[in-house]
């Protein structure tokens, strides 16, 4: 099969799983533009590690809940060449709390963050996508949304339930363009999201928990998203895949 890769555009590509996809996906071949939201300097060195890998790469600096912020990403992707991949990957997680203590602005962000970017950013990708003839999504969801994660955060579960649905729905809606739509849903992954929520020993203290003993990598992620985004996975769309250490 004729390898075909141009730039995949990865959001919150700074750190954690964002990171490790930006890596990965130069590593096998793509130009990659990634955004962050506030860590500048950890957005540059993902992208200077992605030139060292041989790459054209930049980093920007673009919230995914701003339209404007998202044309300048995608203006940013057009200068490295054409957009044929998309890696909805920005999320983000709030304190443990129970639904009846949720604010109306917990809520607001929660799922302006985590479902209606992936959806801005969709929206940004697909005319690029349908003017290259071909094109691969993949949505970074969360095994939390089969499980609603009662007690810690529902609000985060839904808006990953979220996700889910937009990937079965765009991926039929797209199958006759030459499109592929697919998600993951990590399981327990080491990386920093679980500190930003207020509980940073939370991966390892759940390992015995899950099945393989141990939270996965962010790279044990971004090794599923590079192949559903590459010609490897060309006959995989809608398709939900749980990179979760058993189940
Ligand atoms: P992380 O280490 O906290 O990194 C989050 C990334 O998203 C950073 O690059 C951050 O940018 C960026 N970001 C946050 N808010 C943003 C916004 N409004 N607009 C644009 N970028 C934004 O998170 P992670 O653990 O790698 O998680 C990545 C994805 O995997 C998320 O969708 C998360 O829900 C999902 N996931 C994670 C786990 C897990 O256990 N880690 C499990 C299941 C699903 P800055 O660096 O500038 O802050």
């Amino acid at each position: 099969m004729v390898r075909r890769m141009s730039v995949v555009v990865i959001t919150g590509g700074s750190r954690g799983i964002g990171a490790a996809t930006a890596r990965r996906a130069a590593a096998a071949g793509w130009d990659v533009c990634l955004s962050y939201v506030s860590d500048a300097a950890s957005g540059d060195q993902v992208a200077a590690d992605c030139r060292a890998a041989g790459r054209a790469a930049v980093s920007v600096r673009a919230d995914v809940t701003s339209e404007d912020d998202i044309a300048a990403l995608f203006a940013a992707a057009d200068e490295l060449g054409a957009v044929t991949a998309l890696v909805n990957n920005a999320g983000v997680v709030a304190p443990t709390s129970l639904v009846q203590d949720m604010s109306a602005d917990r809520l607001q962000r929660m799922f302006l963050v985590n479902s209606v970017g992936p959806f801005l950013c969709a929206r940004a990708a697909i005319g690029r996508m349908l003017a290259a003839g071909r094109g691969s999504i993949v949505n970074v969801s969360s095994r939390a949304a089969a499980l609603g994660s009662p007690g810690q955060y529902v609000d985060y579960a839904a808006s990953k339930a979220a996700i889910d649905t937009f990937t079965l729905g765009l991926a039929r809606e797209l199958a006759g363009d030459g499109i592929r739509v697919n998600a993951v849903r990590p399981g327990i992954i080491d990386t920093d999201i679980h500190g930003s929520g207020g509980d940073p020993g939370r991966a390892h203290r759940l390992a015995p928990t899950i099945p393989l003993g141990r939270p996965g990598t962010a790279d044990e992620i971004a090794n599923a998203i590079v192949w559903l985004l590459g010609d490897e996975a060309s006959y995989v769309t809608g398709s939900i895949l749980d990179v979760s250490g058993g189940r």
